[in-house]
């Protein structure tokens, strides 16, 4: 058996902040980001090194997990 050393990955490296839409603080908890369809007339506020407190977070984008055949579709699936 071949053990190299346990390489810590997963949460390592630059974690990419994102930053609340709402208030513009870093969002602590991703997974309670509510993504809205970006819209010319969201106001995204400026980005601050403060913690969000918005409840729940807002992002005005779409969400990372597709899962909507109703948005654009993706001509990935090649039906035989
Ligand atoms: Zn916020």
């Amino acid at each position: 058996m071949v053990g190299g050393a346990p390489a810590p990955k997963g949460e390592g490296g630059p974690v990419s902040q994102i930053h609340c839409h709402f208030c513009g603080g870093i969002i602590q908890d991703v997974a309670t980001i509510e993504y809205r369809p970006p819209r010319a007339s969201a106001q995204f506020a400026v980005p601050q090194p403060t913690p969000c407190t918005c409840s729940p977070p807002v992002v005005y984008e779409h969400p990372p997990m597709l899962g909507g055949p109703e948005e654009d579709q993706t001509p990935d699936g090649e039906a035989a």
